[in-house]
């Protein structure tokens, strides 16, 4: 059986622990059992991430049975999150389906508007128990084409996180400091400095986005500073991907779909059994 666990309780304790949950983004069924597995293996409290892809590939109800349905026959520390909510009502609507944690993406707004919808989404969220996430600062993707300056201006800047974190009372908070979405052209470069001086003005559990392809050791340094949540979706599309590909290429008439996509489901497993011990959550279950 699932152990359901609200957001901000797992990332409480993940920050005042000194590791970090993996926040995992599932986008069909396979990928919620590899993650399920993997976290009832590593004895791990890990979120199961809906995003606005899976959204609209398979639903956001189907989503959740399905994460309910594949739970009940394993041991595992469960929030299943909404990630890059769009606005009020899609909140509402995974609150009702019986989402722990959910995110309200307002970062490309003007902070004004972000604080005034996130503020009602954390409003309604804790009414029910469920936890909320927001953003400031702009996480945007590896294929933007943007200068040092630019990027210096998208990085969360500390006034606004203090304000931002006071004036919606959210339970965590995503920041920029360098990283993007999707695969990195070259290595990324972590602004710690920022995050550090972020960690010491703003008492939340901090979430990284676009992890994928972070080096380890700039991933571990982002835990010593304070990041609790980290978001993991590309590396395991890539390892979903992969590994079905090479079953295809090997044999172009395997028709078993079982045969293809459940070597598919056993990379993903394996990945994010890797990203749970470098977040040293292993066995914080
Ligand atoms: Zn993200």
């Amino acid at each position: 059986m699932i152990q359901w666990c609200t957001g901000s309780e797992m990332l409480a304790r993940a920050r005042a622990e000194g590791y970090a949950v993996g926040a995992f983004s599932a986008h069909n069924a396979e990928m919620v059992q590899a993650i399920l597995w993997a976290a009832a293996e590593e004895r791990a409290p890990v979120m199961i991430q809906v995003g606005q892809r899976a959204i609209r590939y398979m639903g956001m109800e189907p989503m959740m049975r399905m994460i309910e349905a594949f739970g009940r026959e394993v041991d595992a520390t469960v929030a299943v999150h909404l990630d890059h909510g769009n606005g009020f009502g899609q909140a509402m609507q995974a609150i009702r389906l019986g989402f722990q944690s959910v995110m309200y993406d307002g970062s490309h707004l003007p902070i004004e508007e972000n604080i005034a919808i996130t503020r009602k989404v954390a409003e309604a969220a804790h009414a029910v128990g469920v936890s909320v996430e927001g953003e400031i600062g702009v996480i945007g993707g590896t294929e933007d084409d943007i200068t040092v300056d630019e990027e210096e201006a998208r990085l969360t800047r500390v006034e606004e996180a203090v304000r931002f974190a006071e004036e919606t009372g959210v339970d965590s908070l995503a920041v920029a400091i360098g990283t993007a979405h999707g695969f990195y052209k070259g290595e990324p470069k972590l602004h710690f400095d920022r995050l550090d001086d972020i960690r010491r003005a703003v008492g939340l559990p901090l979430v990284l986005h676009g992890g994928s392809g972070v080096p380890d050791d700039q991933i571990r340094r982002a835990i010593s500073l304070g990041i609790a949540k980290i978001n993991v979706d590309t590396e395991l599309r890539q390892a979903f991907t992969d590994a079905a590909r090479g079953v295809w290429s090997d044999d172009p008439e395997q028709y078993h779909v079982a045969v293809a996509l459940g070597a598919a489901r056993e990379a993903v497993k394996r990945k994010v059994q890797e990203k749970i011990r470098l977040f040293g959550s292993s066995g914080k279950a």
